[in-house]
């Protein structure tokens, strides 16, 4: 397709005239506009079919930036982007007075993050303004991990897709908010709690509920392919049990005895949380491509990565 490149420079000169190009970053791809053009934010929400209540996160080029952003900034904010940035971990802070509501969904908040992904940082880099760049994918589909798969969602409404190669987190960032300059963890995502309570000590988690006023957006379904998806424990005995027509299955490490799927997706064989999670909207793109009736998945063992895994499996299968 003509619209996907590596042209930065090109990229620059449609993000200044307020239109909006497609970026990697290591969690997901991003639909990016400039974080301070109501226009371009604007074409961000319709291109998505976002709803306005959903915040997005602003991208910035380096930790020093924060403070162009955000005021008020806990110690523990600052220890966590020392940590974890470039990297996988959004921070809830509180606003500047010059961060749009369009942008924070007319909260006094707003997410930050420095993405690791080479191309994406130059871009950032000959700017003169942070971008605000949700998933590039219409609301509540499978996010893309691939600039293929942006392509497909919107073959003509975006002029321009990055193209920087295959996401290595593959999943999206973990969000972490602050309250009483504590962390909370809003969202479970590409870096494990037990990373980040490495740094700052034990952390809150939110369950999904309790996360949805603070960081709005967080619903209970999302991420979803369109086929009907299930979590099953063991899925060989269900397939011995049930003989339903056209199943493909996603699995941890191990291969489904069966002589009767349309097609397996094993995420990391050699029992990887980090290659599992990088696999997992890969595959569920795979399989929501082969005109299944079923797919079926595996609950993750519940820590590290497999947490997170686990929460996007829950929210594919709503
Ligand atoms: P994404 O859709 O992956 O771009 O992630 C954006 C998510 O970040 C939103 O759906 C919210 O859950 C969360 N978020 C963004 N901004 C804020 C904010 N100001 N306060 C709380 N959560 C936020
Ligand atoms: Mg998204």
């Amino acid at each position: 397709m003509n619209n996907i490149s590596t042209d930065i420079h090109k990229a620059k000169t449609i993000l200044e005239q307020d239109n909006l190009v497609a970026i990697p970053t290591e969690t997901v791809y991003g639909l990016a506009g400039n974080a301070f053009s109501e226009t371009a934010i604007k074409k961000i929400f319709a291109t998505k079919n976002r709803p306005l209540f959903n915040p997005l996160i602003v991208h910035i080029h380096s930790k020093e930036l924060l403070d162009d952003i955000a005021e008020k900034v806990p110690q523990k904010a600052y220890q966590l982007a020392e940590a974890f940035w470039p990297g996988s971990l959004t921070l809830v802070v509180k606003k500047k007075s010059d961060i749009p509501y369009l942008v924070t969904a007319g909260k006094n908040t707003v997410a930050v993050r420095v993405p690791n992904h080479p191309l994406t940082l130059s871009l950032l880099q000959l700017l003169d303004f942070p971008l605000v760049a949700p998933s590039a994918n219409p609301f509540g589909s499978i996010s893309p991990t691939a600039a293929e798969h942006v392509a497909n969602y919107f073959p003509e409404t975006v002029p321009l897709i990055l193209d920087g190669g295959i996401c290595e987190s593959g999943i999206e960032s973990t969000i972490i908010g602050f309250e009483e300059d504590e962390p909370i963890v809003y969202r479970l995502g590409a870096i494990a709690i037990e990373a980040i309570e490495a740094v700052v000590g034990k952390v809150k988690v939110m369950n999904t509920e309790e996360a949805a006023p603070e960081a709005p957006g967080m619903l209970l379904k999302h991420y979803a392919p369109k086929t009907k998806t299930i979590i099953v424990d063991d899925i060989e005995n269900f397939l011995k049990e049930n003989s339903l027509p056209k199943i493909g299955t996603i699995t941890f490490f191990k291969k489904i005895e069966h002589n009767n799927l349309v097609h397996q997706e094993v995420l990391s064989e050699r029992k990887d949380f980090k290659e599992a999670a990088a696999n997992l909207y890969q595959a569920m793109h795979r399989l929501d491509k082969m005109n299944l009736n079923l797919i079926i998945a595996e609950p993750f063992p519940d820590e590290n990565l497999g947490k997170s895994i686990n929460d996007r499996l829950n929210r594919a299968t709503k």
